[in-house]
């Protein structure tokens, strides 16, 4: 059973053995198997370095989940992670990623002339095959991609986490609201529930200039979370919505009004409608330039015994749910 694939798999390549530490230059890579020896055993070379390595009856072998230490995947040259194309070095079998290929500096001064890498058909393919589990699996992502598409799926990741502003904890949205909501917790934030595409109303004490009032709204229907956040700036109170979460491109599309009602008798509302909620890894990093915010005059203020207050109305809608 197996066939070459198994064989290669438990012998020959760093997965199962690791290669040896990168200072030093003295100790072969074990990953040594060059693509002409890989083609008399019987593989098929194929246009463009890649090789077919089943078995003769197409037969396939699972790896289990195996722990390999992050150096075995790492070019020799720039330390970064490994994907094809694969090179590697003919005198000590160092290997190196695609934008470090030319010569191997780790055997520089070893030889009469220069090493030269070059591509190593075998290693791409097994490459090809080798998958990780997203660095994010502890935040919920059940996806395991291939090694060299790693770095994108987690640029992309719904399961990216978002960040506490005030400590280290890091988890999905959801988590941060119970993080930061905990009544026994040390943050001992509120939270507020709301409805897609209903009206909420909310009544703030005027802030002090500087002063910054922030209240979390979670919506019932998906566990969305937003962020309202008002900060005075000199005689201003700024209004600004954003929903928490890491990366936009992986979820539903938002849409909101907020709108700052004014005292009846003037009758004036002054009202920010967003197409697209703009998103935020951790509440309270509000760049002005990123959000949009509402600016609102002191006369929208209400007065009320001897203090004033600042009237929100807040909608939020989804518009669009982008499928996994
Ligand atoms: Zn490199
Ligand atoms: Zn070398
Ligand atoms: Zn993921
Ligand atoms: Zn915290």
């Amino acid at each position: 059973m197996g066939g070459k694939r198994k064989n290669a798999v438990d012998g020959k390549t760093p997965l199962s053995k690791g290669r040896p530490g990168r200072k030093s230059v003295a100790a072969p890579s074990p990953a040594a198997v060059d693509a002409p020896a890989l083609a008399a055993s019987g593989a098929k070379v194929l246009a463009g370095g890649a090789v077919a390595v089943a078995g003769p009856e197409g037969e396939v072998v699972k790896l289990l989940d195996s722990d390999v230490p992050k150096a075995v995947l790492r070019c020799d040259e720039c330390h970064g992670p490994l994907k094809p194309p694969v090179y590697q070095c003919s005198r000590m079998h160092h290997v190196a990623c695609g934008d470090c290929g030319g010569e191997c500096r780790p055997c520089a001064g070893l030889a009469a002339s220069a090493v030269v890498y070059v591509q190593n058909a075998y290693l791409d393919t097994l490459f090809g095959y080798t998958k990780v589990a997203c660095p994010y699996k502890k935040h919920g992502c059940a996806s395991s991609v291939a090694y060299r598409d790693a770095a994108a799926h987690a640029a992309a990741c719904a399961c990216a986490p978002c960040s506490c502003p005030e400590c280290l904890f890091e988890g999905s949205p959801a988590d941060l609201v119970r993080h930061l909501t905990e009544e026994s917790g040390r943050h001992a934030w509120g939270a507020r529930k709301i409805t897609y595409g209903t009206d909420h109303r909310y009544v703030f004490d005027e802030l002090d200039s500087e002063e910054i009032c922030e209240e979390l709204l979670v919506a019932e229907e998906d566990d969305g979370v937003f962020l309202l956040h008002i900060h005075r700036v000199e005689l201003y109170h700024h209004v600004a919505l954003a929903c928490v979460r890491n990366k936009a491109a992986a979820g539903p599309v938002y849409s909101s009004s907020v709108a700052v009602e004014g005292p009846p008798a003037k009758g004036l509302v002054v009202k920010l409608e967003t197409k697209v909620v703009a998103s935020c890894p951790v509440p309270t990093e509000l760049v002005y330039d990123d959000y949009e915010a509402l600016p609102v005059l002191p006369r929208m203020l209400h007065e009320r015994d001897e203090s004033r207050e600042l009237h929100v109305r807040v909608c939020i809608s989804k518009t669009q749910s982008i499928s996994e």
